[in-house]
């Protein structure tokens, strides 16, 4: 039986590579839907060559997508509508803060979720995960460390886990002096020495505060304390996560980094295909781990402390994140600057925000947070 598969921000980096992963295996897939932000030339390609029964497009100017068979859902709130078609599963690829609505149009539609987007659980966390168990439904991350989090805990029991171990590249600068990192322009955070993907999350791995992001997607995901999680800088990009167990011994997961291997993970649950990535070598192989340096990132130490505080710091840290990643791709504040925003930000948040379990509760602190952000980088300049 195929899988039926709706994939939104299927124009984006996740979304092209799931395709991808679908051409090497037509056989087992049939697309329900695919959805854009405002790409609209390629979402018609897209359709043309996988025939979905929908698409789904951001931007109201859906003129490319006249001649197409498929019903057309589109303006706001279009790739969350399209979450609610019956899939075996959705894979959730939007960028940033916007994804939430889709990952919550999903669950409560009953849909599993094979999420890419970890704004959903960095904003809703709590919420998202009752969700999930309320509707008996499942999230499979697609994240590549918590894929690797995933498989090497699957079958055993909670109290025989340690900790889990999440593996950061440290991205382009993290050999630079903080004197150096006063200087890097957006050209040079965007040139990731291990992995293929979008702007935004390559600017989060260049401040890490990607990895930050993560902890808390994996606090909420595995329902992990966050002292039990422990970050480990691993330039290579091969071993992705790991847990360790009460016997003192630890399962590691290793993948070349190529994001067809979670994707398809996530896509094919509980089987794997090949997804034509080369195998991990063994051969000269040297794999290194070192501390992560949190003096000069200042982006993970605060993150792990917007964790921790939960309620509306997650949500404030990620607008701000958000904001503060705009104005350096568009030149607007340096690149040290971003957790100079992000810091102020959370120093500002209201003590009385109340529990993140709404979207109208959660979209009130991200519009907040966004002005705040969008005032600190004024003063910044
Ligand atoms: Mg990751």
């Amino acid at each position: 039986m195929k899988r039926r598969l709706t994939i939104l921000g299927s124009t984006g980096s996740i979304g092209l590579q799931a395709l991808d992963v679908v051409r090497s295996h037509p056989e087992r897939f049939e697309i329900i839907g695919l959805s854009a932000n405002k790409e609209t030339k390629t979402l018609a390609e897209q359709a043309r060559e996988f025939e979905p029964a929908y698409v789904a497009l951001e931007s109201s100017d859906a003129n490319a997508l006249e001649n197409l068979q498929a019903e057309k859902i589109t303006g706001p709130g279009a790739a969350a509508k399209l979450a609610e078609a019956p899939a075996d599963i959705v894979l959730n690829g939007i960028v940033g803060f916007a994804g939430l609505a889709a990952t919550v149009a999903s669950l409560k539609s009953n849909n599993p979720v094979a999420l890419a987007n970890k704004e959903s659980l960095v904003t809703g966390g709590d919420w998202i995960m009752q969700l999930a168990d309320k509707a008996d439904k499942c999230i499979i991350p697609v994240d590549s460390e918590h894929s690797a989090i995933f498989q090497c805990l699957e079958g055993r029991a909670e109290n025989e886990v340690r900790e889990v171990l999440l593996t950061a590249s440290g991205g382009p600068f993290f050999e630079r002096t903080k004197a150096e990192l006063t200087t890097v322009g957006p050209e040079d955070a965007l040139k990731h020495p291990t992995w293929r993907m979008g702007p935004k999350i390559t600017v989060d791995s260049a401040t890490m505060m990607n990895k930050g992001l993560e902890v808390i997607e994996a606090h909420h995901l595995f329902g992990i304390p966050y002292d039990a999680i422990r970050i480990v800088v691993h330039r290579q990009s091969v071993v992705h996560g790991g847990v360790t167990f009460e016997d003192g011994s630890a399962i590691l997961h290793a993948a070349l980094p190529d994001m067809r291997v979670p994707i398809s993970y996530g896509l094919l649950y509980p089987e794997r295909g090949d997804v034509k990535v080369e195998p991990v070598g063994f051969k000269d192989a040297s794999w290194t781990f070192q501390e992560p340096r949190n003096d000069v990132f200042r982006c993970l130490p605060l993150a792990v402390e917007a964790g921790r505080a939960g309620g509306a710091y997650p949500v404030a840290l990620n607008a701000a994140n958000e904001v503060a990643v705009g104005a350096f791709l568009d030149r607007r504040i340096k690149f040290i600057q971003i957790a100079e925003v992000v810091e102020e930000v959370l120093e500002a948040v209201p003590q009385q925000s109340g529990a993140m379990e709404s979207m109208e509760a959660i979209e009130a602190v991200d519009r907040w947070s966004r002005q705040e952000a969008n005032n600190a980088v004024q003063r910044a300049r």
